[in-house]
């Protein structure tokens, strides 16, 4: 029976897949459905035992190992199929760096979703400096200009990092429309750039809301999440990091520059998962989120300057402001609090949710019509009409590594990418059919309202989008 799902490419040679978590079982369907291949050429390479078993059940190949640095040329070596296929790394504790070299040297396209150190480099006795994204973003963005050219390796191709930089640019140009400027798409980095700078837009929040929730309460001394929690620990405590605007008057007392690299990001002495901010999403309207450190808030800054440096003329300022499920919030409550990690972890799976959506998208601000949120208003309800194996959190995520798969197979010598260097209508068309409602709205709300004017605050009145006022105390 033919199915009514579009196949976008075919691929020859082998499929690895690195990571069977919650992404990774996401992801296989999307890849069973649009991807012409040989299905005994695909493989998985996961080590935990559970997830062996569900692939074992569903007939798919598989490896039971953990990748290292010591293995994983050898492994990886025996199941690619050199100048064809593609490697899809959706694990945790692998080097992304590592691991897309490794794929273009031997010529077969890569894919992850984050840049993914090897185990341990959360926890290791490091410097904060080198803790942060920047820092493992700066390595991967050095070895795109040591190696120019070459294979296609999509870094940081998820919804965020991912989805949320073709969204940019897809309300950069909604923005352009309704006030009135040029919109037609700019054909290079430096014209997104002046666009955004035309358009006075002084920052964007990945603004993101999840009410995603079961029906039983969270037990106590159990991580729940949407996502990988493993995950969602490390990055909150990284340092808090933003991608530093020119807009900005004040500067952090406890935040710190980089010496090297793009300059386009600061850090702040604090863990992201206790660092919040006043921020916007449709549905609660003014909301905390955590001001997580993600590869976007770096990436979206570092793109979109006009200039170089330090002291470029102009540059947005660009975080993450992440509500996540209400079980994750108490989650990182308990645990900050505790001072220790629970050990059990749960992931919320499609079908125990019972309400909610996961309302992921970029607010805009700063410009002539205040504020502008974009994005994906995808339900847990409707996500299982439209793909098995996941929850709303998922689909966005999976569903813009099937965008990234077919855009690296239409332009196999890009070399290494960000997603905000793809083109993101293409990537959008492929990835818009799974994402639910995706809306604009605009606001007038700012950081200066909604506030508690019970208490003192160190705010500045006279420009409301300062980070002094998005930072709450
Ligand atoms: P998960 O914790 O559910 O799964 C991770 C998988 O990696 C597990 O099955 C684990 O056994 C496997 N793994 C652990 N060590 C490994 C090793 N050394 N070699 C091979 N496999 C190993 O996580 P998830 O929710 O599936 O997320 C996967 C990745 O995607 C994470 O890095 C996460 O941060 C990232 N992610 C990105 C986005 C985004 O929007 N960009 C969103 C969600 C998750």
């Amino acid at each position: 029976m033919p199915s009514d799902h579009p196949i976008h490419a075919r691929i020859d040679g082998a499929i690895v897949m690195i990571g069977f978590g919650s992404i990774g079982r996401g992801t296989l369907p999307l890849i069973e459905r649009h991807f012409e291949f040989d299905r005994s050429r695909l493989l998985v390479i996961e080590p935990a035992e559970a997830g062996c078993a569900d692939l074992a059940a569903r007939g798919i190949a598989h490896r039971q190992v953990a990748l290292t640095p010591d293995n994983y040329r050898e492994v990886l070596g025996e199941v690619l199929t050199p100048g064809a296929g593609f490697c899809v790394n959706l694990s945790v504790d692998t080097s992304s760096l590592h691991l897309m070299r490794f794929c273009r040297e031997i010529g077969v396209p890569y894919i992850d979703t984050v840049v993914e150190p090897w185990a341990g480099f959360y926890f290791d006795d490091l410097e904060n400096a080198e803790r942060t994204n920047y820092a493992l973003r700066q390595k991967v963005r050095d070895e795109k200009a040591a190696n120019p050219g070459g294979t296609t390796a999509v870094s940081c191709c998820g919804a965020n990092p991912g989805m949320v930089s073709w969204f940019v640019k897809a309300a950069l140009l909604r923005l352009a429309e309704e006030t009135g400027a040029e919109a037609s798409a700019p054909a290079d980095r430096d014209g997104w750039a002046r666009l955004m700078q035309t358009l006075g837009v002084k920052g964007i929040h990945i603004a993101e809301r999840d009410t995603q929730a079961r029906d039983t309460p969270r037990p106590r001394d159990v991580f729940v999440n949407t996502w990988s929690v493993e995950g969602f620990i490390a990055e909150g405590f990284q340092p808090a990091e933003l991608g530093w605007g020119t807009h900005e008057t004040w500067f952090p007392e406890n935040a710190r520059r980089h010496g090297t690299g793009s300059q386009a990001a600061i850090w702040l002495n604090r863990p992201g998962a206790i660092t919040r901010v006043h921020t916007w999403c449709p549905t609660p309207g003014p909301q905390f989120g955590f001001l997580v450190t993600h590869n976007e808030a770096i990436s979206i800054s570092d793109y979109y300057t006009v200039g170089a440096g330090a002291s470029p003329d102009y540059r947005p300022t660009c975080h993450y402001a992440y509500h996540p499920c209400d079980d994750a919030v108490l989650s990182l409550h308990e645990m900050f609090g505790s001072g220790r990690q629970q050990e059990a972890h749960h992931i919320l799976s499609e079908d125990e949710i019972v309400t909610g959506i996961d309302e992921l998208g970029v607010l805009l601000f700063g410009h002539e019509k205040n504020a502008l949120w974009y994005g994906s208003r995808l339900s847990n309800e409707e996500t299982k009409r439209l793909a098995p194996d996941q929850n709303a959190t998922g689909l966005q995520v999976t569903s813009a590594v099937l965008a990234g798969m077919v855009w690296a197979l239409e332009n196999p010598n890009a070399g290494i990418v960000e997603t905000d260097e793809m083109d993101h209508a293409r990537c959008l068309e492929i990835q818009t059919p799974y994402l639910g409602p995706v809306e604009a709205h605009y606001t007038d709300w700012t950081p200066l309202q909604d506030r508690w004017q019970h208490f003192p605050e160190d705010i500045d009145e006279s420009d409301p989008w300062q980070f002094r006022n998005v930072l709450a105390s």
